[in-house]
């Protein structure tokens, strides 16, 4: 194996160990994909969900600053990634400095999108599982 595979496979394991502690909070826990957007997720395919989810990450996440940060999520089943975000701490920039220890009142950087992004479709591809 090579040393990027190798590290891959580590980022892999970090963020199933993250997801499982996560799941087993309350809150956290509480959240899961109704069989309607399981549904969404498997007609759309996980392609596109992933290119939604970094549209909506870019939009809703990456700024600055963000006027509403704390209720820019919807808690509502209008998109698997909304779930997803709430499920895995990702849905706000308070959320994102407490959980996975990303600094808030600076925008994002690719590498902590593409990080970000892989949390939750590990997580969404866990649920339809
Ligand atoms: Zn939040």
């Amino acid at each position: 194996m090579d040393f990027f595979v190798i590290l891959y496979s580590v980022i892999n394991m970090d963020i199933e160990r993250l997801l499982i502690s996560l799941n087993k909070t309350k809150f956290r826990g509480s959240f899961h994909l109704n069989n309607k957007m399981k549904e969404y997720v498997l007609t759309k395919s996980i392609t596109k969900i992933e290119s939604d989810c970094y549209d909506l990450i870019t939009k809703r996440l990456a700024p600055a600053v963000i006027p509403n940060d704390g209720k820019q999520t919807p808690m509502r089943q209008v998109h698997p990634v909304f779930i997803a975000q709430h499920a895995t701490g990702t849905c706000c920039r308070g959320c994102l400095e407490r959980i996975h220890h990303i600094p808030k009142n600076r925008e994002l950087t690719k590498e902590e999108i593409d990080y970000i992004v892989k949390v939750i479709m590990t997580w969404i591809t866990n649920e339809i599982k």
